[in-house]
């Protein structure tokens, strides 16, 4: 029977201070936020999707030994979260590679999802699936399909889909915010837009029965970092400031969604059920 409701949490678990100028005199938070994200999961009895940088699985091995054994998913997310437009199929076959390892080195069972750093997977990047379908990945959720200042895809629409024989693309949800379409279940949206929207937006992907697709950072719910400068956001004092915004009520607010009668599961289960 098709489940119901379903809300493909996952996080995407990257270390925001990597691309920061000096990034590495802040605090270490990764592991501390996580474990906030893994004590709430435990507390919800659902099991999700962690989408890992290599880099940051090698260096943190023991959190990452904790996810597994909490009955989790781990999931690929590059090396060191290179966008795809800067890297070429070799080198991201490397990068793949490298980043599976890593994972399978901490002692995930079955590492079979892909997303790409900052939703790089457009038109011009899709000879990534063809690299990925020769890496063993049979999913991928890594596709934006609006259009967007860095990256987007938006003749791919938002449904999932079968990119070539191996790989089952499934795109971020998005929805209708004034004259903006936005994934409205991503870390800084979720924590930003009000709430009622928020929840109409889940409502309204349920009511066609299709999942949310959603990302969050450990970054989303840290209220202990110091202020810098995020990457990768040109410099704007405005979406700097998004970045910070709200991040105390983001479980508040992941609570309220489950009063909806939602259901978390991982990527791979997902897939099970259609
Ligand atoms: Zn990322």
């Amino acid at each position: 029977m098709k489940a119901k409701n379903i809300f493909l949490f996952s996080i995407d678990l990257e270390d925001a201070r990597v691309g920061v100028v000096n990034g590495h005199q802040y605090k270490d938070r990764v592991v501390a936020n996580t474990k906030i994200y893994l004590d709430w999961l435990k507390k919800t009895g659902f099991n999700c999707t962690f989408f890992t940088v290599g880099e940051v699985a090698e260096k943190y091995p023991d959190l990452i030994r904790k996810i597994i054994d909490e009955g989790h998913e781990l999931a690929c997310h590059t090396w060191n979260h290179v966008p795809l437009n800067k890297q070429n199929p070799e080198s991201f076959k490397k990068d793949l590679e490298k980043n599976i390892e890593a994972l399978y080195k901490c002692g995930a069972s079955s590492v079979t999802g892909f997303r790409a750093p900052v939703f790089s997977l457009t038109k011009e990047t899709q000879w990534a699936y063809d690299v990925m379908a020769a890496c063993g990945i049979t999913y991928s959720s890594s596709v934006l399909p609006a259009q967007n200042p860095l990256y987007g895809w938006q003749e791919f629409g938002q449904s999932k889909k079968q990119v070539n024989n191996s790989i089952v693309e499934i795109p971020m949800s998005l929805n209708k915010f004034g004259p903006l379409t936005i994934p409205f279940a991503g870390g800084v949206y979720f924590r930003c837009l009000p709430f009622f929207f928020i929840r109409q937006s889940f409502q309204k992907r349920f009511a066609s029965s299709e999942p949310v697709l959603s990302y969050f950072h450990p970054y989303d719910l840290d209220t202990e970092q110091e202020h810098y400068m995020h990457a990768g956001i040109n410099n704007s004092r405005f979406y700097n400031f998004l970045m910070y915004y709200n991040r105390k009520n983001l479980i508040n607010r992941l609570d309220a969604l489950l009063k909806m009668d939602v259901k978390i599961m991982t990527y791979q289960d997902y897939l099970k059920t259609i």
